[in-house]
């Protein structure tokens, strides 16, 4: 079960210092934005299945913003008020077709790439999020949501301000450091402690 049916999601890169880093990357000036679509979207335990054209496939554990009412160009207080709830998000990324493709539409666009759940959280308050990432139970990477350089109300009111945000929309707020490579039977998992865990099994596209 998908428990979001976004009309749009958003995702930002380079949102944590050390992960930009990691990447050879400075963080933007300003949010740096880009799109998956939501026929990437897969609920809890379902597969992430491995395209034959890219050799490095890695996760992206995020905190997920669901939207709760319509915003456009909102400012920061009103951005908070119109979130919905959270949702764990993985970021799935062909991390060899981002750099030679230049544009990142396909190596985050593959169905399955965008694993959600496992349910929708609401009452929570941003500060008090953090961010995990396991593959075969191993934490690769954990960070609290006060370690991103912009900050949640700020991401929402500046997308806002490009596009209207609709209610359902998702927000996949940035990974932090310790992306890695996924192999056929990984198991991943994103939590959010107070959202849960979202867990995806790997399997290779060419296995049928
Ligand atoms: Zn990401």
């Amino acid at each position: 079960m998908i428990p979001v049916r976004p009309s749009k999601i958003v995702c930002v890169g380079r949102n944590y210092v050390a992960h930009a880093r990691e990447l050879g990357n400075d963080v933007p000036a300003t949010p740096m934005l880009f799109l998956k679509p939501p026929s990437a979207l897969i609920g809890p335990g379902q597969a992430i299945v491995l395209p034959s054209d890219s050799r490095q496939v890695e996760h992206e554990a995020e905190i997920g913003v669901v939207i709760g009412t319509r915003l456009r160009d909102a400012g920061e207080a009103e951005a908070e008020r119109g979130i919905g709830g959270f949702v764990c998000v993985n970021d799935v990324t062909c991390r060899d077709l981002q750099k030679t493709d230049g544009q990142w539409g396909r190596a985050k666009g593959y169905d399955t790439f965008c694993p959600v759940g496992p349910e929708l959280r609401t009452g929570l308050d941003w500060r008090a999020l953090e961010v995990i990432g396991r593959v075969n139970g191993q934490e690769r990477q954990r960070a609290p949501a006060t370690d991103m350089h912009f900050t949640i109300p700020f991401l929402v009111a500046f997308i806002s301000g490009v596009m209207t945000l609709e209610p359902g929309d998702l927000i996949a707020t940035g990974t932090p450091a310790g992306v890695g490579a996924l192999a056929d039977g990984d198991v991943v998992e994103v939590e959010i402690p107070g959202v849960g865990v979202l867990s995806n099994p790997v399997r290779d596209g060419t296995r049928r």
